[in-house]
């Protein structure tokens, strides 16, 4: 059994999924297969990353193979930012329901805390660069997602790059019918997330960490920003355990109650980053990936800057 984390829903979400940003057509239906095949149970996508249909076809091949049941995965999509408008919210989530040929999500995510004017273009800007804001309220967005838990179409609910203040604000909601479930945030050696892990699960509520492996393959990562693969630290402790830097790097949320998605296209690594149960960090390794945060974001969000719910102009 594949570690698993108990949401507030009372549904258990494997530790580990499978990240699904930037794996191209092509390649991400063989890389959903390889994941499932080497015991992946959770798979990490999102309306925005353009590629659901591709990931359906990875988990349909599977189901039908009889690799796996459809029950026992655990399957994560994401309502994008122009259809925060609450009249918008089903159609979104039958959208990807429809791309992903699943009758039901196991969560499903408010991407971002802003939402962002609705139409064909998905990051509508004006000339300074800034995302054109729709002037909804997240906490209408969530009344709307409510709905869908209502009606079947998604097990459990959440959000993603919400700061402390956003989730204070929704959990003091009037009215509030379902608690976020999760909060998927960035988070890896170099932005450990102390305060903001702490309060969430303070809260009963689940956290998981993107972009485990520093996110290198982010298009506007520059050359010159430390790499955490790289990291002589993280590389250390590898050695000592005789396992990769990624596998230190993903097996550290794990050892913090953290769910983590890691993606990878090749095959060689969704198999590597999978084989994270046959070791345990030791207390003092854990403290000194820890004593690595610099608050280094690989994620600024500067396209939503001015936005009124731009999440990142508070402490955490
Ligand atoms: P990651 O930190 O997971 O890094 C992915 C990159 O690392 C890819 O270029 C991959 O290459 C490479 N890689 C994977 N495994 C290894 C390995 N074992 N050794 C060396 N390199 C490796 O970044 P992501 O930004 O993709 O984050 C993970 C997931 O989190 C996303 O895919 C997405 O599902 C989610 N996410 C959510 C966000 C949100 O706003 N909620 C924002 C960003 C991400 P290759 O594929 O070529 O193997």
């Amino acid at each position: 059994m594949i570690p698993a984390v108990t949401l507030n829903s009372g549904a258990k979400m494997p530790i580990v999924g499978l990240g699904t940003w930037r794996a191209d057509d092509g390649k991400v239906t063989e890389a959903v297969k390889v994941a499932i095949s080497s015991g992946y149970r959770h798979i990490d996508g999102a309306y925005v990353y353009q590629n659901e249909k591709e990931v359906g076809v990875g988990i349909r091949a599977m189901i039908d193979q009889g690799v796996v049941k459809r029950e026992d995965l655990f399957i994560v999509s994401k309502l994008w930012c122009t259809f925060h408008l609450p009249s918008l919210v089903r159609g979104a989530c039958e959208k990807t329901l429809s791309d992903l040929k699943l009758d039901f999500l196991d969560l499903y995510l408010m991407h971002f805390p802003m939402g962002i004017e609705p139409g064909d273009n998905i990051f509508p800007t004006d000339e300074h660069g800034q995302v054109i804001p729709d002037g909804s309220d997240f906490l209408d967005t969530w009344e709307a997602m409510e709905k869908l838990v209502d009606a079947g179409l998604v097990k459990a609910i959440g959000v993603s790059n919400f700061n402390k203040d956003q989730m204070e604000a929704l959990l003091n909601k009037p009215g509030l019918k379902y608690k976020p479930a999760n909060n998927q945030i960035e988070c890896h050696p170099y932005l450990t997330q102390e305060k903001l892990i702490n309060y969430c699960h303070s809260k009963g509520i689940s956290v998981t960490a993107y972009g485990p492996l520093g996110s290198p393959d982010r298009p506007w990562a520059s050359s010159d920003e430390p790499s955490l693969l790289e990291e002589p630290q993280i590389q250390t402790i590898a050695t000592k355990y005789n396992k990769t830097p990624a596998q230190v790097l993903i097996r550290f949320h794990v050892q913090r109650n953290v769910i983590v998605t890691a993606k990878s296209a090749t095959p060689h690594r969704i198999k590597e980053n999978f084989q994270l149960f046959d070791f345990e960090l030791s207390e003092e390794d854990m403290k000194t990936i820890l004593s690595l945060n610099k608050n280094m974001r690989g994620f600024s969000m500067s396209w939503a800057s001015k936005h009124k719910d731009f999440p990142l102009n508070t402490e955490y």
